[in-house]
């Protein structure tokens, strides 16, 4: 039935779920068997009902400080109080760069500098935007090349699905997408199988920016984009030693480095961003997600000094970059992100997850040997786990995993075809790794 009792959800009628198209949803089947919640508190949401649901993956990859923590609430409340909205358009507000000071504080190196925007998605079209403006305003115009990577995801927007690797994200919107080239992804199943943390093979895929330097001229590419951790393709973490390559090959050749770090951004690695985990500065690094733990949303682009000072030149009353988003350092988000970053250093959740890592590795690798598994990765407070696909074709498993894991075993995945993708909140305990591997086998046992 298409019909839901929305009142007992709280939700206003009419009671109904056809209205909204829900994005990346099997909406029929969602609509035929919702899978809904409508509270939470710390790791758990709550059904209308009142059933608890375990978080185990952070909503999607953002409430790294779990859910509707008591300071983040109050600070948003308050600023809604205070003041709803104010331009950053030729105007300011304190909180604006209150928060893009605090952050720049947390990124490595001289990434000095914070473009705010409202997701992952503008983070990265801004990213993409500013390596090309940058460029162009330092007399090297030629330079218009992007460099993704199969299976990276960096977004939706256009400029996020040209350098992205992700095939159905992309195929019915191909005529807008030359002028980019990709890396090879870095997996390697026969390789890496059950690593934990980085893979010792798969370096050397990094050398593949040669090919494409050789291929198109360094004078045509402007920057080359990644995350260090592939979050949405089923967690793949960098193998040893690729990003400094990337790094080296970039300088090389004039190139800008982007580390897309919507997901590996504060703590799911173990510290505020993973550059600081590899010890490689990126020329600009895209956040989203945890900066408000998901509260209200935020993105942004940090960028290096270098990068900042080229485009501070000219006349002082001209605009020095044609960008820039109504919402971009909203009130309600900066707000909420002064107070996740309050709480992330009060209760040193970086440190806790990278102490908690061997623990959470341990448990998750429990599961290997289990039936139809293929393989275990695991990074940070990240986990993915590959199912043999079904007879009825890939992607039925995970699904159907998704399902059971919810209505059955009260739990929260995403799942990405065949593979359940696990990255908790950072406030995760032992005793709830324990619970949210046992469930995840349980569910892996009764799909299999
Ligand atoms: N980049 C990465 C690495 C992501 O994982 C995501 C979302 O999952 C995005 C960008 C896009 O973020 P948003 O959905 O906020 O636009």
């Amino acid at each position: 039935s298409l019909t839901y009792d929305l009142d007992a959800a709280s939700i206003a009628a009419p009671n109904d779920l056809e209205a909204f198209w829900m994005g990346f949803t099997a909406n029929r089947a969602f609509k035929a068997r919702p899978r809904m919640v409508s509270r939470a508190k710390d790791m758990h949401y709550y059904t209308p009902e009142g059933r608890p649901i375990l978080d185990g993956s952070a909503g999607l990859w953002c409430t790294n400080a779990g859910h509707n923590r008591d300071s983040i609430v109050a600070a948003i409340q308050k600023q809604a109080a205070e003041m709803d909205f104010a331009p950053t358009f030729q105007f300011g507000h304190p909180l604006a760069f209150k928060a893009a000071s605090r952050i720049a504080e947390l990124a490595p190196g001289d990434l000095d500098h914070v473009f705010f925007c409202n997701s992952g998605s503008e983070a990265g079209d801004t990213a993409l935007k500013i390596a090309l403006a940058f460029h162009a305003v330092t007399g090297k115009g030629t330079r218009t090349r992007l460099i993704g990577r199969e299976r990276g995801y960096h977004g939706v927007g256009f400029g996020g699905i040209t350098v992205g690797g992700i095939s159905p994200n992309r195929r019915f919107f191909g005529s807008l997408l030359p002028g980019a080239d990709h890396l090879p992804h870095t997996y390697d199943r026969e390789k890496q199988a059950f690593s934990k943390g980085e893979p010792d093979w798969g370096a050397e895929r990094a050398d593949a920016l040669e090919g494409i330097v050789a291929l198109h001229d360094a004078q045509t590419i402007a920057a080359v984009i990644v995350e260090p951790m592939a979050g949405s393709t089923g967690g793949l973490p960098a193998p040893k030693g690729y990003l400094k390559r990337l790094r080296e090959i970039c300088d090389k050749y004039g190139i800008l480095l982007i580390f897309d770090e919507v997901i590996t951004g504060f703590g799911r690695l173990g510290f505020p961003f993973a550059a600081e985990r590899y010890g490689v500065v990126p020329d600009m690094i895209t956040f989203a997600k945890g900066v408000t733990s998901g509260a209200v949303p935020m993105g942004g682009v940090i960028v290096r000094k270098h990068i900042y000072d080229t485009f501070m030149n000219g006349q002082e009353h001209v605009i020095e970059l044609f960008h820039g988003y109504t919402y971009s350092g909203h009130p309600l988000a900066c707000a909420a992100s002064l107070a996740t970053l309050d709480l992330y250093r009060d209760e040193a959740l970086f440190e806790r997850a990278r102490a908690m890592e061997p623990t959470f590795a341990d448990a998750v690798m429990s599961l290997k040997g289990k039936p139809g598994v293929l393989d275990i990765r695991t990074v940070g407070l990240v986990a993915a786990f590959d199912m043999a696909p079904s007879v009825e074709g890939p992607g039925k498993r995970g699904y159907q995993a998704m399902e059971t894991a919810f209505h059955d075993e009260g739990l929260m995945f995403r799942a990405t075809g065949d593979t359940i993708a696990v990255s908790p909140p950072l406030i995760i305990n032992e005793a709830q790794i324990g619970e949210l591997v046992e469930k995840i086998g349980r569910t892996i046992d009764a799909v299999m």
